[in-house]
């Protein structure tokens, strides 16, 4: 058995068509699988396709809006059509509203929670069964910083990343009989399109990620590739219910 080697297996990642999903699809793309690219953007994910068929693996894009469980069902049907099975999800699809909690609207609590939380749920509950029918699988959902510490800014967005991490170890326990084995990521400050709004949001945020990185850097999508493979491969067989930080340190500096 090759530990690292996804030669054969079909992955979805949710939300893969840039920053941090793309860089986890461009890393299991490499060790040989085959991705579904699934956000709402097409031309997003038309380049994200030519990307990684760059790169030599197969790929398609299957258009998903992770707030309608609908659509979610018909990612995965559509998955299995198009590829024949289901062995890799990746639930990364996620966005936020930085509001202090007095002036956000139970409205946008539910779309924060929504697209990050529930989405994930229902992208697992519709996977289950192809997964199973595959023999196993691997659930990778990415929580972030805030699934640990709080923010002024972040009441709906830690919510729902702190409730991804006990789902994560919720499913792990109920679905390790069925060899699917389910773990969190949790990032850092990463460069990607969500981070730079939060960048002309948040005054000297750039300079005090900087200071209280360890590793002296913002993190980049490239720097998920090998935790994408790692958790999609034999290699992680037994590890599941995990919440793995990539953060260059960034929770471990007292
Ligand atoms: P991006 O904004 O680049 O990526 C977010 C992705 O989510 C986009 O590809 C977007 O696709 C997709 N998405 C959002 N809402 C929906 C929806 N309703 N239906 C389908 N797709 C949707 O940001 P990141 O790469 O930074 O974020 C990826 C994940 O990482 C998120 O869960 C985020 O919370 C998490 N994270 C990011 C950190 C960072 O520092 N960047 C830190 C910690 C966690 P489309 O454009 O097609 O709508």
């Amino acid at each position: 058995m090759d530990l690292f080697n996804l030669s054969g297996r079909v992955a979805i990642v949710t939300g893969g068509n840039g920053g941090i999903g793309l860089g986890m699809a461009l890393g299991m793309a490499k060790a040989g699988a085959t991705i579904v690219v699934a956000g709402r953007d097409a031309a997003k994910s038309a380049a994200a396709v030519k990307e990684i068929e760059a790169a030599g693996a197969k790929a398609s894009a299957i258009p998903v809006d992770v707030l309608k469980e609908e659509s979610c069902r018909e990612l995965i049907a559509a998955t299995v059509k198009a590829h024949g099975r289901l062995d890799i999800l990746v639930n990364n699809a996620g966005m936020s509203i930085r509001k202090q909690p007095e002036e956000l609207t139970l409205q946008e609590w539910h779309t924060v929670l929504d697209s990050n939380l529930t989405s994930a749920f229902v992208c697992s509950h519709a996977a289950y069964a192809e997964l199973k029918k595959a023999g196993g699988g691997k659930i990778i959902n990415i929580g972030s910083m805030m699934s640990i510490f709080g923010a002024p800014f972040a009441t709906a967005y830690a919510a729902s990343k702190g409730g991804m991490v006990q789902m994560t170890k919720a499913m792990a326990t109920a679905w390790a009989k069925d060899n699917i084995q389910v773990n969190a990521v949790l990032p850092g400050w990463i460069d990607t399109a969500l981070t730079r709004r939060a960048r002309e949001q948040i005054t000297h945020l750039h300079e005090s990620v900087l200071r209280r990185t360890p590793a002296g850097r913002w993190g980049e999508p490239g720097d998920f590739a090998g935790i994408a493979v790692f958790l999609a491969a034999p290699a992680s067989d037994f590890v599941t219910g995990a919440a793995i930080t990539v953060d260059g340190g960034y929770s471990v500096l007292g």
